[in-house]
């Protein structure tokens, strides 16, 4: 079959890659000059580092078999990410650990101490939390919520932590011991040669060919069997309900003699600091040794027209132009929705790489009754 799809992202390389061994014919077209979608790396020229371009993306996953594939593709090295958070004028540990509960609050408490000391200041009235707010009163109370979370999440988000739904805090674990690993999966890692060299190794099969610079479009539809499109939904539709809210991210880049922060990732918790987090890509690579170094300082903000979609924006009040948008995908014949724009779900690359196995497998198990 002659398949067509649009973005050359992880969702649509993954899915090529299983469609091309199974004989069909892959084209992908690609708006952008470079395949990778926002996993993008580029190593910089000057100083050798490799620089996570849309932001930084760190490889965690508690599948196996996703585990397995990206190994095949890519060389990776250990990479744990440990982050600290600045906020009230002093710097400690993330996510909400032992240190960080004994440093906050000057203590010297053991585990259960802890756990019982943070009992005490949630807010047990919230039995079922609904909200970012609710559920960061109820398991770790107002003084760790405003140090850590409210202003960062105001920030990072744009609204209230009580329009936000609670599932944003449940990415993050809280814990009673002096564990500082910021994921809790199995496996944990970095590409050796960068995301880009990984995703190249996933298309390159004689039944792919990949399209710079060149946008797919409807009118294409009729060329194909069937269509993949990692795009933005609304995008799809020409935004003839309106446009989904996005968050779009703004990276200042900045390059510098030695180490900068000492670390990967800080970030910066206080509603009065403009940015929500300064990464030193040099430190995503620690088996790599650099003398100069390059940060991006990172803000957010209201996506526009004309800029790039990162964080769907998803309300506890629900969004009913969405549901009308995700019913019109649902009922096109030719066109399966994918990935992070074109499902309006925030994906990690290990999830983004199981729906996108699943999603190819279906299709391809579909084809063959
Ligand atoms: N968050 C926060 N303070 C922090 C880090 C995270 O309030 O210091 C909140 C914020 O709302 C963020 C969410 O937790 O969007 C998930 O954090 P994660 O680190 O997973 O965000 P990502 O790296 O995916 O942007």
């Amino acid at each position: 079959m002659k398949i067509g799809m649009a973005g050359a992202g992880l969702s649509c390389a993954v899915i090529a890659r299983e469609l091309a061994e199974n004989g069909h014919e892959i084209r992908i077209y690609e708006k952008r000059n470079h395949i990778a979608g926002n996993c993008h790396t580029e190593r910089d020229t000057e100083s050798g580092v490799m620089v996570h371009i849309y932001g930084p993306h760190i490889f965690h996953t508690d599948d196996d078999e996703v585990w397995a594939y990206v190994n095949r593709f890519a060389e990776f090295k250990p990479y744990v990410n440990r982050v600290k958070a600045t906020t009230k004028g002093q710097v400690y540990s993330l996510p909400i650990n032992l240190h960080t509960i004994n440093q906050f609050f000057g203590k010297t408490f053991s585990p259960a101490e802890a756990q019982a000391f943070i009992e005490q200041q949630a807010d047990l009235s919230i039995t079922e939390p609904q909200s970012f707010e609710e559920q960061a009163l109820r398991f770790v109370g107002k003084d760790l919520y405003e140090a850590f979370f409210k202003g960062y999440t105001q920030k990072q988000w744009g609204v209230s932590p009580t329009e936000l739904p609670a599932s944003i805090l449940k990415r993050l674990p809280v814990r009673f011991n002096y564990n500082d690993n910021y994921f809790f999966h199995r496996h944990q890692g970095m590409p050796a040669e960068g995301y880009t060299k990984m995703i190249a190794g996933i298309l390159d099969h004689p039944n792919i060919t990949v399209v710079l610079g060149e946008s797919f479009s409807r009118d294409m539809l009729e060329q194909f069997d069937h269509v993949f499109y990692s795009g933005p939904v609304d995008g799809f539709y020409n935004y003839e309900l309106g446009r989904l809210p996005y968050r779009t991210l703004d990276f200042v880049r900045s390059e510098a003699e030695g180490d900068v922060q000492g670390t990967a990732v800080m970030n910066y918790c206080d509603e009065s600091v403009p940015y929500t987090r300064i990464t030193e890509h040099k430190h995503f690579a620690p088996w790599e040794s650099h003398d100069r170094s390059v940060c991006y300082t990172e803000y957010s903000r209201a996506c526009g027209e004309n800029d790039i979609p990162y964080y769907p924006v998803h309300l506890v009040q629900g969004d009913t132009v969405l549901e009308q948008y995700s019913a019109k995908a649902k009922a096109e014949p030719k066109v399966s929705f994918v990935g992070r724009l074109g499902t309006y779900r925030y994906m990690d690359m290990d999830v983004t790489i199981r729906a996108a196995m699943d999603t190819g497998r279906a299709w391809l198990a579909a084809y063959a009754r």
